[in-house]
């Protein structure tokens, strides 16, 4: 069994008024979306995989908006995860994350998974351009680029982005399914609906409509810092935590932790306070917990080991619950000289 999803040739009347609370008045199911443009070289661009992470929708209205005239270059737009975007979740109870299940995913097969396979078919079957999937997450983080293959084409495809970009490799994810098709990235534009992130998205595709090729050569250091995610803290559920260092909680943090994301963290810097011996629980991307290879606590203060830097780290309770307090990058260069 597959998931309905609908195609249109066009874009529906409306679609410039709709917002994520009435999504389904236009769109009751997933739907892909074929563009015409000058150039029939598609560009693939996914919005809405979650829910909750709105601003693509806000992108395409004010980029297709911008061109409905003459669209300088085909799309093919898919949107995803409407139920859940109309209660402003990133899914819902029941559903499969819809940016886990595209092909090359491990979970079971469903008829979700069985959808995006019929969209990267679909997808596929066309000259393709590049693929851009668009976010957003928690906490104070810059804009960056995420590419699952750090081939020369996906690196200048993130450096025309930001200068920081990060390579990762969450099975499943829509933009691995283009990986050896066309040039692919995920956008982390910010918060929902960041003014800055959805500004700077619409540039991007701009570009993105208009640009012969990607460059074949090296970004240098200056133009695009990598880096990778391999680490992910969470707290213990037993484990109570503070973002404030007087507080009464077995964990605290800094105020003012989330200017913390995307700045490097060296091992006599102090990166929070406990009274628990164990506090924090780290895995790497195998899942294998490797918590006292990464920091140590010493008298009271927990240290990395060695230097990296935080991603996503939030104030946020209920994401850090939910989800984790943060990721640890290292410098994906690095990491291939040490190979
Ligand atoms: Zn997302």
């Amino acid at each position: 069994m597959i998931e309905k999803f609908d195609r249109l040739h066009g874009l529906p009347d409306g679609f410039f008024d709709i917002s994520t609370a009435n999504i389904r008045t236009l769109f009751p199911n997933p739907t892909l979306i074929q563009l015409d443009g000058k150039d029939p070289n598609f560009l693939f661009i996914s919005i809405l995989l979650h829910g909750n992470e709105y601003t693509g929708l806000k992108v395409m209205q004010r980029v297709l908006a911008e061109h409905a005239q003459d669209l300088p270059r085909s799309i093919l737009l898919f949107i995803g995860n409407v139920r859940a975007a109309e209660q402003g979740r990133r899914f819902l109870p029941g559903q499969v994350d819809f940016n886990r299940c595209w092909p090359g995913h491990t979970l079971e097969s469903s008829p979700t998974s069985q959808m995006m396979q019929r969209v990267i078919e679909i997808a596929h079957g066309l000259p393709l351009f590049a693929a851009i999937d668009i976010h957003n997450n928690t906490g104070k983080n810059p804009h960056y680029a995420c590419i699952t293959d750090p081939t020369l084409e996906n690196q200048n495809l993130a450096a025309r982005f930001n200068r920081v970009g990060m390579v990762y490799n969450h099975r499943g994810v829509c933009t691995m399914a283009f990986n050896g098709i066309c040039p692919a990235a995920t956008l982390e534009c910010g918060v929902p609906g960041d003014p800055k992130g959805i500004e700077h998205a619409c540039r991007f595709l701009d570009d993105m409509l208009t640009l012969d090729e990607l460059p074949h050569t090296k970004p240098t250091r200056h133009a695009l810092h990598l880096v990778e995610s391999h680490l992910t803290l969470n707290i213990p559920e037993h484990v109570s935590f503070a973002f404030d260092p007087a507080a009464d909680a077995d964990l605290r943090f800094e105020n003012d932790i989330e200017e913390r994301n995307f700045t490097p963290i060296d091992p006599h810097q102090v990166f929070g306070y406990t009274r628990v011996a164990r506090p924090i629980s780290i895995t790497d991307t195998d899942g294998h917990d490797v918590t006292d290879d990464i920091m140590r606590v010493e008298e009271g203060k927990i240290y990395l080991n060695n230097t990296l830097m935080p991603a996503m780290l939030t104030r946020d309770k209920l994401v850090v619950r939910q989800d984790c307090l943060c990721h640890l990058l290292q410098d994906y260069l690095a990491h291939e000289v040490e190979l």
